[in-house]
């Protein structure tokens, strides 16, 4: 049996969390984090990196930082994961959803103009499979109608646009660490504050609403209640478990991007002859591998593609079914425009078995089986 997905374990992991626990700081903002913080920053160039419980936290303490309040509008594709939506609907706000670019799977940069309206507030990109959106676009627009970037950078780590790492480019980058992504803690993430002057804000919102980072590096004698907030920080064992991997954090890149290699070259038979399709990289891209798809003809063959792989041994999975058409998407948003893309895009697409550790083997195994598939 090929799985979909092993958490990544690089070997330091274990001695990491003893140290974590050894030095009796279990809770949040110990050695780990600071060091994980640290690694962040220097590798994104971001002024402020910090570890969270979750990307779907860090998406939350974007929406306070963006100041989202009831009634505003924020823009993002409807091709994504329910927590970019959900972020900002906690605050009120109405999700308004733009069509994708079938290229990519990332939101098409020149619908949104037409989605703004003078309720607009913030535009959320998604970094789909890590391959960046058009930042240079979706900037532009921002600074032209002042609207503030949130990067939903979640698939995105060690992953760049023009050489800049994603989540790095918009005011705020969110990074997801659970053992589904190329780096993890089990479940964390991390939040990117690109804009300086979030840079307080954001350890208040993170600590419970107070000041207390503040206190800890002895800028003032007490702390106390401030502002909104929660408690966004991960017990220092998970950053230790995070801390081993981002040390190897370019191995482990190298080998994903390997494996996504291995996997393209063997597909282009495939392409070739018209039954599937393989994922595109614009030039101005540099992916980090985090998946691995085909798009076949239609949902159906999509089906019966996944039911003989896995009647073969091999776990392939579809990804999301749009937010427009689901009960809540329906009643928080709205689609602007037409679906040109976003449902049809969606349903033929497969993703195939990508984690580190994946071995040649068992690459050649499920190219076999798909190449078997439609009758080769
Ligand atoms: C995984 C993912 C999330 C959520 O990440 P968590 O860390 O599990 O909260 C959000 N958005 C996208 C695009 C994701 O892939």
């Amino acid at each position: 049996m090929i799985p979909f997905n092993t958490p990544p374990f690089v070997g330091n992991e274990l001695d990491y969390m003893k140290q974590a626990i050894e030095a009796k700081k279990i809770s949040g903002d110990g050695s780990f984090t600071k060091k994980c913080n640290a690694l962040l920053e220097e590798q994104t160039g971001c002024g402020k990196v910090l570890l969270t419980t979750s990307c779907s936290h860090s998406l939350e303490m974007a929406s306070l930082l963006t100041n989202i309040q009831p009634g505003d509008e924020v823009i993002m594709p409807s091709y994504t994961f329910v927590s970019t939506a959900n972020a900002f609907v906690l605050r009120g706000a109405v999700i308004v959803f733009v069509d994708i670019r079938p290229d990519t799977m990332n939101i098409d940069e020149n619908l949104i103009e037409a989605a703004i309206t003078p309720k607009t507030k913030a535009i959320v990109p998604v970094h789909y499979a890590g391959v960046g959106c058009e930042m240079d676009k979706i900037m532009e627009i921002a600074g032209k109608y002042n609207l503030l970037v949130v990067e939903d950078a979640a698939q995105g780590v060690m992953a760049y646009y023009k050489g800049r790492a994603l989540g790095s480019i918009g005011d705020v980058g969110c990074y997801s660490f659970h053992e589904t992504k190329n780096y993890s803690m089990g479940e964390g993430g991390a939040v990117l504050v690109n804009n300086p002057a979030m840079y307080e804000r954001s350890e208040i919102i993170r600590e419970k609403g107070t000041n207390r980072s503040r206190f800890l590096r002895g800028q003032i004698d007490k702390y106390t209640w401030v502002d909104v907030g929660s408690s966004y920080l991960p017990s220092d064992m998970n950053a230790a478990y995070l801390y081993a991997q981002l040390e190897k954090a370019d191995e482990i890149n190298e080998k994903r991007l390997a494996s996504w290699q291995k996997y393209y070259t063997a597909f282009e038979s495939l392409e070739t002859k018209g039954y599937v399709q393989r994922p595109i990289i614009p030039d101005e891209c540099r992916h980090n591998a985090h998946m691995f798809y085909l798009k076949v003809r239609d949902l159906e063959l999509r089906s019966d593609l996944i039911s003989y792989l896995k009647s073969n041994g091999v776990m392939a999975v579809f990804h999301y079914v749009p937010l427009h058409s689901s009960k809540a998407g329906e009643r928080f948003g709205r689609f602007c425009g037409e679906d040109k893309y976003t449902t049809k895009e969606s349903e033929r697409l497969v993703r195939l078995p990508m984690y580190y550790g994946l071995s040649d083997n068992d690459i050649d195994y499920v190219t076999e089986k798909v190449k078997s598939f439609f009758g080769n």
